[in-house]
């Protein structure tokens, strides 16, 4: 998606802070973090949001899921604990049309979430 700012982050066409990457997944540090550790980890093929997941997406879901795991781990935060959110349109925060999975840790979380 040529308008899509996670997309560029893929193609190198802007820079992001990048932690992880394999051949599906692409984890980069927010921008603008909500706690000492703040990463969000994307597909690399373009999905705007959660509904637009189809059942041949399942794998590249769990990947994300198990890139968040080794993250946390590389942060140190795994044992301590973390969060992983991914908002789904609007309503519910989500600002950038490309699923990406929140990794937040390194503070106390509180619940429930605003
Ligand atoms: P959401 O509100 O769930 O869609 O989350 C979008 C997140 O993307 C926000 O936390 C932003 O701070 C972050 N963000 C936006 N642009 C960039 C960027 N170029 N590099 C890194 N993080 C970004």
């Amino acid at each position: 998606m040529s308008d899509c700012i996670f997309c560029k982050i893929v193609s190198g066409d802007i820079p992001g802070d990048i932690v992880y990457q394999n051949d599906d997944v692409l984890a980069f540090r927010d921008l603008n973090p909500q706690a000492p550790t703040h990463i969000l980890v994307i597909p690399k093929r373009h999905i705007a949001t959660i509904n637009e997941l189809q059942d041949a997406d399942a794998e590249l879901v769990g990947k994300m899921y198990l890139a968040a795991k080794e993250i946390a781990r590389n942060e140190g935060i795994d044992e301590a604990g973390y969060r992983t959110i991914m908002n789904c349109n609007a309503g519910a925060g989500q600002t950038v049309f490309h699923i990406h999975l929140h990794v937040l840790g390194g503070r106390q979380m509180s619940w429930p979430p605003g």
